[in-house]
């Protein structure tokens, strides 16, 4: 065994380690920590990785001084692997979510999803616990951009029973490995505890479930992946939910100016902030020149952000590379800076409009 110099603290950054010690990832993967190969462990602690999988540290480090030692991953017990995720009180609790944001797009395709994981990715990268409801109920594509396949644990809710006296569903969000929560109609099955929860098949009742009936831990923020165009479905939890503002993703064509514009006149006719937007595929940097070309005609971000009477967040060029890693369901393996510069932009416009002082309890 080579000597390895690096210290084992809770301080240690998760990359370093791991270059240095190559087995302390598959201690992490023990514990169920997959983000020693994630872009987000770049900028983690062991002590915050640890914590943002809801995991004690201690027995981290004591499994990393040992597998240092021996070469081998020791067993690790059962209880130090099992994440306390849910919010103090668990069922009896509610968990408190500090901002929700949903991203909307007047049309379909122009990248809303992958902007939701871009924008989800740059708020973990600042430490903050992040959840993603996937609103996308017709194309729910949330998941296989994370690689998330299993269909989420639903139980009985001991305190609520449904008006025919059953017990109300609850559904345990996915956690990918860079700990994002993430609920997605792609990941229930039609398991009988799982159809009670599609009782009632309105697209927009299934969105109420998925904010009322899910045992979200405590969060900073909560991006809800709306449905493409202005339906009901966007409607409804634009509406219903207590949002802290809209961001409304786009991309550089005349016809989708337009379409944004409609959808940022119903977010301002119900009274909600826009609180930025995102050009997407805006234009194409060449690998070799740096030249930039505009692929789908000249940028309208400047036009469209002054209907929306919002801030430009970014621009984001097309990149051949950020479509495949998100394809293999590896989208968390973007090590980009225009996921900082999303989730600065976006902590900075919530921050110049707050909306007014409340908690927003749910389950
Ligand atoms: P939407 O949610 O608006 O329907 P998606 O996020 O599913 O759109 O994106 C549609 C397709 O375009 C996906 O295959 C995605 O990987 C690709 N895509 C999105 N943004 C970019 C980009 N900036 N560069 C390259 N491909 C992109």
């Amino acid at each position: 065994m080579p000597h390895i110099e690096i210290e084992i603290s809770p301080q240690t950054n998760i990359r370093e380690l791991v270059a240095a010690l190559p087995i302390a990832a598959d201690v992490m993967n023990a514990f169920g920590l997959g983000c020693s190969g994630c872009g987000v462990s770049k900028y983690e602690t062991i002590e915050q990785g640890a914590a943002a999988h809801g995991l004690r540290v201690e027995p981290i480090i004591a499994a990393l001084a040992q597998a240092r030692l021996s070469g081998f991953v020791p067993s690790i017990d059962k209880e130090d692997r099992r994440p306390v995720r849910r919010a103090p009180g668990e069922f009896s609790g509610r968990a408190k979510i500090a901002h929700v944001v949903p991203v909307m797009s007047g049309k379909g395709g122009v990248g809303k999803s992958l902007v939701t994981a871009l924008l989800a990715i740059g708020l973990r990268r600042k430490h903050m616990r992040v959840g993603i409801l996937d609103a996308d109920i017709t194309g729910p594509s949330i998941p296989k951009l994370f690689g998330l396949h299993e269909p989420l644990l639903v139980q009985a809710d001991p305190n609520a029973k449904t008006p025919q006296g059953q017990p109300l569903p609850l559904m345990v969000p996915a956690v990918s490995r860079s700990a994002i929560e993430i609920v997605s109609s792609n990941l229930l099955t039609d398991k009988e505890d799982t159809a009670m929860v599609w009782r009632g098949p309105i697209v927009s009742g299934v969105i109420r479930q998925f904010y009322e009936q899910v045992v979200w831990s405590d969060l900073d923020y909560l991006l809800v992946d709306l449905p493409p165009g202005t339906s009901d479905a966007p409607l409804t939890v634009l509406q219903s939910l207590s949002i802290d503002g809209v961001v409304l993703v786009t991309m550089p064509q005349a016809l989708a100016t337009m379409i944004v514009r409609k959808a940022a006149n119903l977010v301002h006719q119900l009274k909600k902030p826009i609180l930025g937007v995102v050009e997407n595929m805006s234009y194409f940097a060449a690998p070799d020149t740096g030249k930039r070309y505009e692929i789908f005609g000249p940028s309208y971000a400047d036009r469209v952000a002054e209907l929306a009477e919002a801030p430009v967040l970014a621009r984001i060029p097309i990149d051949p590379e950020k479509a495949r890693l998100a394809d293999e369901g590896r989208v968390e393996e973007i090590d980009d800076p225009i996921c900082d510069e999303l989730a600065e932009h976006l902590s900075a416009a919530i921050a110049a409009r707050p909306k007014p002082k409340e908690t927003i309890s749910i389950i």
